[in-house]
Formats: C-alpha cells, sequence, structure tokens
C-alpha cells in the first residue's frame, strides 16, 4: 500500500470515528451543554485519544501529519454533532497548534502542543482590544524588553475561552505605535502567570466556548514566549488565518447538515392538508435550495484547503469561504427552524442554538466587511494596483 493509500484509510476511519462520536455522544447532549457554559476535558480527552484532534499537525507532537483538508473534514464531522466542539477541534487545535509547531521556539512548542493535541490543555489567542478588532493591527497592547523577559500591559477583549484556557497566544507591541503590523510581536503567556486576569460574558450563543476579557498588568513573560521575530509575529501568525477561514466554513456546513437531515426527517412524516409536508413543494424547495448552498460552500471550502495542501496560493478562497459560509448556515438553520413550525421556535429545539452558534463567526475571526476587503485587495493586486 501507497503512504498515500495509507493516509486516505487513515483518513476514512477518523472520520468515521468522528461521525459516530457526533451522532451518539455530541448531538444528544448539545443542549444540554449550551448550559454547562464550559468545554468538556473528558470528552476532549476522549477526542485526543481517538486520535481526532490537530489530525493535520506534525507527527513529532503528537498529530497525524494529514494535511489541512483532514483536519477541516474532521471538524466538519463534529460539528454535525455540536458546532462547538468542530469549532474547537479545527479553529483552535489545529490553527493555535500549527502557529506554535511553526513558529515558536523548541522548547515551548514541546511544553504545550502534545498536552493540546491529547485534549489535556486548552489555548486561547488574544488579538481583538476594546479599541477595534478589524483594524487588529492597530492594537495597543504594549510588550516592553527587560533584559532577558518582556512585561506586556493592555487589554484584551472578545476573547475565546477566556475563563478556560490553559495559556493564551497574545499579540503586543513591540514597535512604536506608527509601526502598525510591522511593531507587532506573539508572546505565549500561560494562564497563571501573575498580573493576568480574566473576565467572562453573557452571550448569544457558543456558550460551551464562551468569550471573555484579558487584562495585562505588567506580566512579565521569558524571551523564549516570543512566538516568531521580534516584529514580525503578526504577519508570521496570521499566515495560519486562510485555514481558519475554510475551517470555520466547513464547521458552518456540518451544523447546517445537522439541521437540514432532522428537518427532511420531519418533513417526512408529519402532514398538512392530508399529505405529507415534504410534498408541498412550498416546503420542501427552501430545503433544496439550502442543499445546493451548503454543498457549494462545502466544495469550496474543500478547494481552498487542497490549495494550501498544495502550497498554492488561497487568501482569495479562504476569505470567500468565511464571506458565504456563517451567513448561510444562519439563513439555512432558520429555514430549518421555520419548517418545524411551533416545534421550532421552543428551546427545546436545536435549530435556534445553531442559529445562534454560527452567527457569532459571522464576526469572530473577521467580518463580511472584512472579507470584502480582501477579496477585493487581492483582486486589485492581480491587476497591479
Ligand atoms: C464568537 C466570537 C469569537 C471571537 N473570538 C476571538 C478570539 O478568540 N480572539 C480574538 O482576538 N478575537 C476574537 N473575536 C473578536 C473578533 O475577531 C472581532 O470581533 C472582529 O474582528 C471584529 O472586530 P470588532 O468587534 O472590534 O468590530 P469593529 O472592528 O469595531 O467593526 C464594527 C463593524 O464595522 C465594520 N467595519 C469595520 N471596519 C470596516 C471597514 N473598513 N469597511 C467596512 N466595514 C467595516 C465591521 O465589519 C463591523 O460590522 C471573537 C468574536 C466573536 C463574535
Amino acid at each position: 500500500m501507497s503512504s498515500e493509500d495509507a493516509d486516505f484509510e487513515l483518513l476514512d476511519s477518523l472520520q468515521e470515528a468522528a461521525g459516530r462520536l457526533a451522532r451518539e455522544q455530541l448531538l444528544p447532549r448539545y443542549l444540554a451543554r449550551d448550559r454547562e457554559q464550559r468545554l468538556d476535558r473528558v470528552l476532549m480527552r476522549q477526542m485526543g485519544e481517538l486520535g481526532l484532534l490537530g489530525v493535520d499537525l506534525p507527527e513529532e507532537y503528537g498529530g497525524l501529519g494529514l494535511g489541512t483538508l483532514a483536519g477541516g473534514m474532521i471538524g466538519e464531522a463534529l460539528a454535525y454533532g455540536d458546532f462547538n466542539y468542530g469549532a474547537y477541534v479545527c479553529s483552535t487545535v489545529s490553527v493555535l497548534g500549527r502557529i506554535l509547531a511553526d513558529n515558536a521556539p523548541p522548547a515551548l512548542v514541546q511544553e504545550w502542543l502534545p498536552g493540546l493535541v491529547r485534549g489535556e490543555t486548552i489555548i486561547g489567542l488574544g488579538l481583538t482590544e476594546p479599541s477595534g478588532g478589524s483594524d487588529a493591527a492597530s492594537l495597543r497592547t504594549r510588550a516592553v524588553r527587560k533584559g532577558d523577559r518582556y512585561v506586556i500591559s493592555g487589554e484584551k477583549t472578545s476573547i475565546s475561552m477566556a475563563d478556560q484556557a490553559d495559556g493564551f497566544i497574545v499579540f503586543a507591541r513591540t514597535g512604536t505605535p506608527q509601526s502598525r503590523a510591522r511593531g507587532v510581536s506573539a508572546f505565549f503567556v500561560p494562564a497563571g502567570t501573575k498580573g493576568l486576569s480574566r473576565t467572562r460574558f453573557d452571550d448569544v450563543g457558543s456558550h460551551v466556548v464562551g468569550r471573555g476579557s484579558l487584562f495585562f498588568d505588567e506580566v512579565e513573560v521569558p524571551e523564549e514566549h516570543r512566538i516568531g521575530d521580534e516584529g514580525e509575529g503578526f504577519r508570521q501568525v496570521m499566515a495560519g488565518f486562510d485555514f481558519n477561514r475554510a475551517a470555520i466554513g466547513l464547521e458552518c456546513c456540518g451544523a447546517a447538515r445537522a439541521s437540514l437531515d432532522e428537518t427532511w426527517g420531519y418533513i417526512n412524516n408529519r402532514e398538512s392538508f392530508g399529505v405529507k409536508l415534504a410534498q408541498h413543494q412550498g416546503v420542501s424547495f427552501p430545503l433544496a435550495d439550502g442543499e445546493a448552498r451548503i454543498e457549494a460552500i462545502r466544495q469550496l471550502c474543500y478547494r481552498t484547503m487542497r490549495l494550501r495542501d498544495a502550497g498554492r496560493p488561497h487568501t482569495t478562497e479562504a476569505a470567500m469561504c468565511k464571506l458565504l459560509a456563517p451567513r448561510t448556515a444562519y439563513e439555512v438553520i432558520r429555514q430549518c427552524l421555520l419548517s418545524h413550525g411551533h416545534y421550532g421556535y421552543s428551546t427545546d429545539s436545536p435549530h435556534q442554538q445553531r442559529m445562534r452558534d454560527v452567527m457569532g463567526l459571522e464576526i469572530g475571526d473577521g467580518t463580511a466587511q472584512i472579507m470584502m476587503m480582501v477579496i477585493a485587495r487581492e483582486k486589485t493586486r492581480a491587476l497591479g494596483h
């Protein structure tokens, strides 16, 4: 068997394991976990044991080295059962794990990455600040060098898992305020570091993950905790975010897929005017339309990840995934909720929770406007402007 065939076989068995876990463990408790408001660390360790965390990360740190498309497919399969776990596995473990593996000093990677892949540790990303997130390069948090250490002061807000994570990749300015992206460096800050405090927000959705603020009151980290070169952190680390945009796309497709499947089942059982709901084109056509839109976006996400795995440019495609997927998933899931009539409007219905969960990623990791800016910039750049 060629190594490529072996990889396909491994991915097949992982997808099967992820699908089973999604159907048997995630989906039945999706609503209950919304109220628990925490990632379940036992479940995360189980995912680690099944090999579902960091399938695209290097084998030397516990990953399987399977490529980003494989990572995206696992995220999609898990999001079918619970959008939050799909997002955690793909947009946190894979994305932040890759940032560490590619840019952090080896000792730091060794200290944190294997635990992330085993499902024992949680890592968050601190970029957004109270003054703004879209213009991320204008951040104000400062890191001042003091001998062989950096002292970080400032505030990060809207940070996923702020109150749960064991450590954070944090962006801070090491250059002048005018230096924009060129003066930003990235650091790893363990959650227990003196001077770091955190809060939790009361959000619309994604309660399992949650968001909050991080306050840095002269937080000291050794220079070995710098990720990437000084002043280059923004550029180096942001290179991982094209993958995340396609990953978010697949996570949204997974959630929409679950609502569509449930709704086809429902309309094939319930009757009105003497026939199954499915026989009314007014009921089945909006779902058929949703099928087509979700499948088109799913294929765009796969294509984007294939381009990435082939080392080809994919920034435009990644922004398209992020522009279309959360919004379309929201619209399709909303249609599924409506197709359930009054039952859909209950908090016992998973559709309302999926709508709330996917809506967060219409904002998180860059809004639709920012994605359109990226697409327009890449298109005009290609014309030499
Ligand atoms: C669920 C969720 C999870 C998140 N997780 C994290 C995380 O883990 N770490 C982290 O660092 N951040 C995180 N964020 C923050 C997120 O990345 C920012 O909210 C996002 O980048 C937008 O920034 P902002 O909220 O400050 O909006 P602003 O930048 O203030 O923008 C407000 C509005 O104006 C629009 N706008 C801004 N500039 C322009 C322009 N030039 N042209 C047109 N329209 C414009 C925006 O599209 C938006 O609609 C998360 C957010 C959410 C909702």
